[in-house]
């Protein structure tokens, strides 16, 4: 069983589709093991996107990250890792396949309605990044 990090961005919060979204992981396997809605402060985003800091979308990336509201997720399931990015789709959700959640609720490459962990290692750190060990059930 792996664990990886999903957040629902501002734009998927503030249009509605939460639910939308939860339930596209719980259909498929991905178990939430630990959820909270949370405002991430600047710090918080620069930091989690820390990555990104020489790409020329950063600081758009970091003030868009922060513009709202965010759910993040701990999700539980066999290749959670891999199964999360495929439900999710491209980054552009223009490129996306049709029938993932960024085809279906994103609108452009910035505003993409939600984010997963690329690799194990990252989804270790990330779920430590938002999640002590007794919110994650
Ligand atoms: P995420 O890390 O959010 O799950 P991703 O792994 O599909 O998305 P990354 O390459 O890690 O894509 O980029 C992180 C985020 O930065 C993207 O989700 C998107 O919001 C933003 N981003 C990436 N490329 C661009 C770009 N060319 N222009 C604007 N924003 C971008
Ligand atoms: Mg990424």
């Amino acid at each position: 069983m792996e664990k990886t990090l999903s957040i629902i961005k501002p734009d998927a919060v503030a249009k509605g589709v939460i639910g939308k979204i939860i339930d596209r992981f719980e259909s498929n396997g991905l178990r939430i093991a630990g959820m909270k809605k949370l405002q991430l402060s600047t710090q918080q985003a620069e930091e989690f996107y820390a990555i990104h800091k020489e790409r020329p979308f950063y600081a758009d990336l970091v003030k868009f990250m922060t513009s709202g509201p965010v759910v993040v997720m701990v999700l539980e399931g066999e290749n959670a890792v891999k199964k999360n990015r495929e439900l999710m789709g491209a980054t552009n959700p223009k490129e996306a396949d049709k029938g993932t959640i960024r085809a279906d609720f994103a609108e452009s490459i910035e505003a993409n309605a939600v984010h997963g962990s690329d690799s194990l290692e990252n989804a270790k750190n990330e779920v430590a990044f938002f999640f002590d060990g007794r919110e994650i059930l």
